[in-house]
């Protein structure tokens, strides 16, 4: 006979309600744009957060004041993930102070448009830097805790791009491209050792990384940022919408819940149709 509790009972409910409670999330690039919505999803499913990203300090602290609404611990690492020491910094500072790392989602990225031959070798190296290298640098540090746990879920946000290319975008095709690669490498280094390890490829998403892209193509092209937006952003995303922040955050939530056990190494399209072409 099996005996319910009430004790029981609220461990279910708070189980089925904040499936993430007392973990500890690691969402990089998250102080805007699809970082700061998954930090808020992991939050509001009960994780403890550590933001991380670049911004103005009044900004960053209101964030962190809103992510604490949910009721968990959040604290703010400014690590530059451009430099490997400061990635692999930060994963050490998460668990020095939280005892623990639960969750790592790779999100920093930056974009530059511009053709091959006039793409600056200062941005290539950035891009590559922060949209590919910095997830090595942060999955290297985590991954020794994450074994010793025996549990742990990396999600590293990759992008349509990195599935498919488009011109002008050489080093954010070849970083995303690079981080699919990573991603399934480690997913296959960990799949005995109860960690997964995906990569979530959106579509267009209006965030500030996209706006500023719009000037740029239109530069780039010679076109209205109209055209841009119409005839180069949602020309291949069959559903002629941008993707939603919101549905981004519901998937990240859902690959660090417990029914998502056995979904690793794989990369999952949020984009509208596009990669279906
Ligand atoms: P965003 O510009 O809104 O946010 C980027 C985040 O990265 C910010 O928090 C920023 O402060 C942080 N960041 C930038 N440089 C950093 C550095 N040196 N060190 C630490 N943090 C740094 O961009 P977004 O659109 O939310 O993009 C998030 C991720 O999603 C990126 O990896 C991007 O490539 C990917 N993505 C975006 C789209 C889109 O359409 N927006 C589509 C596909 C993939």
């Amino acid at each position: 006979m099996t005996v319910i509790s009430a004790t029981s009972d609220t461990q279910s409910l708070q189980a089925a309600v904040r499936p993430l409670t007392n973990k500890v999330a690691l969402v990089t690039g998250s102080t805007s744009g699809i970082g700061l919505g998954i930090a808020q999803a992991l939050a509001e499913a009960g994780a403890h957060i550590v933001v991380n990203g670049l911004g103005r300090m009044d900004e960053i602290e209101q964030t962190c004041a809103e992510l604490r609404r949910f009721g968990r611990e959040v604290d703010y690492d400014g690590a530059n993930l451009l430099d490997p020491a400061g990635a692999a910094a930060l994963v050490e500072n998460t668990i020095a102070n939280h005892g623990r790392i639960d969750i790592l989602v790779n999100n920093a990225g930056i974009q530059h448009v511009s053709p091959v031959e006039e793409f600056p070798p200062e941005r290539w190296d950035a891009i590559i830097a922060l949209n590919l290298s910095a997830a090595f640098h942060t999955i290297r540090a985590a991954l020794p805790h994450m074994k010793a746990q025996g549990a742990g879920c990396i999600i590293n946000l990759a992008s349509v791009h990195g599935l498919i290319a488009s011109p002008y975008k050489s080093a954010y095709v070849s970083a995303k491209h690079g981080l699919i690669g990573l991603t399934k490498t480690v997913a296959l280094e960990t799949a005995r050792l109860g960690i997964t390890c995906n990569a979530i490829c959106p579509g267009y998403v209006w965030t500030p990384l996209v706006e500023k892209q719009i000037d740029d193509t239109a530069r780039a092209r010679g076109i209205s940022r109209e055209a841009v937006i119409s005839d180069v952003l949602l020309a291949a995303q069959p559903s002629k919408r941008f993707t939603t922040v919101e549905e981004l955050c519901g998937i990240a939530a859902f690959l660090c819940g417990p029914h998502a056990a056995s979904i690793t190494g794989t990369t999952i399209a949020v984009d509208g149709g596009w990669t279906a072409q």
